[in-house]
């Protein structure tokens, strides 16, 4: 019994010194700092919340508490013979520059969608996995919210970097797009708290000078952060072309953002007679949104 209890007090003790080795400080999948769980088939160390993703797909990776459970000699073995830096290198050695990395203040969606893209489907080993959002057009179907009532209906999207837009269709059949976004002005940012959906996404657009918003959604979690990660990859080529002199991370930082704030608050009119109204307003970049509503399409006025 104590010999028993003395190799896994010997096990956990090497668990800790190659918890040590550069590479290994860090979730191997968000970049969260200090580690307290680890993947014993993929011999990774993680975050708890990337832990909990891991746990999902059990065929690929099977996660341990590094403080609280029993460590095999051969797990630990296995853990000391990859870590998160020889796993990286094998994962992610073909991630696109346009490919959006998750870090831990990201949504659940996009940090799942990422640790499956690494080690379910192996999308940065096999290129050619990486066509649904590389390939330069995109069409599909998405659940949009209609402009006036919170019913979401199925519409027709195509995004194409050859027209430079991205656009969407009411009806089925219909030759004209209702909308057509150029890739230009677009961002898309995920909002699952403000959409009532955990996949949904927010795209803005400018059209004649004003800013528009569409939310959409997919009930498959891949299928949207595809969408997301080709929109980033429009976005890309179009500012290589544009800006031909900057480098590919200074483009990178441009191709979607979050909003750096948004929230509810009372404002007048501009005579400051009319009574206080509540309005949504968002702080993007350096400019000042407001809107009737947190899912209103259309600006009411932006203030750069
Ligand atoms: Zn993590």
């Amino acid at each position: 019994m104590s010999s028993m209890a003395s190799e896994e007090e010997t096990n956990r003790r090497w668990l800790r010194v190659f918890l040590d080795r550069p590479g290994n400080g860090c979730c191997a999948d968000c970049g969260a700092p200090g580690p307290e769980w680890a993947s014993f088939t993929l011999g990774v160390f993680m975050c708890q919340c990337c832990s909990g993703i891991h746990r999902s797909i059990p065929q690929i990776s099977r996660v341990k508490s590094i403080f609280l459970d029993p460590w095999e000699k051969l797990e630990v073995e296995l853990m000391s013979s990859i870590g998160n830096s020889a796993a990286k290198a094998k994962y992610e050695q073909m991630v696109p520059a346009f490919y959006y990395m998750p870090t831990h203040t990201d949504c659940q969606l996009l940090r799942e969608q990422w640790i499956r893209s690494k080690y379910e489907r192996n999308e940065f080993i096999y290129v050619e996995r990486q066509e649904p959002y590389s390939a330069g057009y995109r069409e599909g179907f998405l659940w949009k919210r209609g402009r006036d009532n919170s019913q979401f209906l199925s519409r027709k999207f195509i995004l194409s970097e050859r027209e430079g837009a991205m656009k969407y269709f009411n009806k089925h059949d219909a030759r004209e797009p209702k909308a057509l976004m150029k890739i230009q002005t677009i961002n898309a940012t995920f909002q699952p708290t403000k959409i009532g959906h955990p996949h949904g996404l927010q795209i803005t657009y400018m059209k004649d000078n004003s800013t528009r918003n569409i939310f959409v959604y997919h009930e498959d979690g891949k299928e949207i952060v595809d969408w997301f990660n080709a929109i980033r990859a429009a976005r890309f080529h179009y500012l290589q072309v544009a800006f031909p002199g900057a480098s590919d991370t200074e483009l990178v930082t441009k191709l979607t953002r979050n909003y750096i704030k948004e929230g509810y608050m009372e404002k007048t009119g501009p005579k400051q007679t009319e009574g206080f109204k509540r309005r949504w307003f968002t702080l993007d970049d350096r400019r000042i949104m407001y809107f009737k509503d947190p899912l209103f399409s259309r600006c009411s006025i932006s203030v750069s």
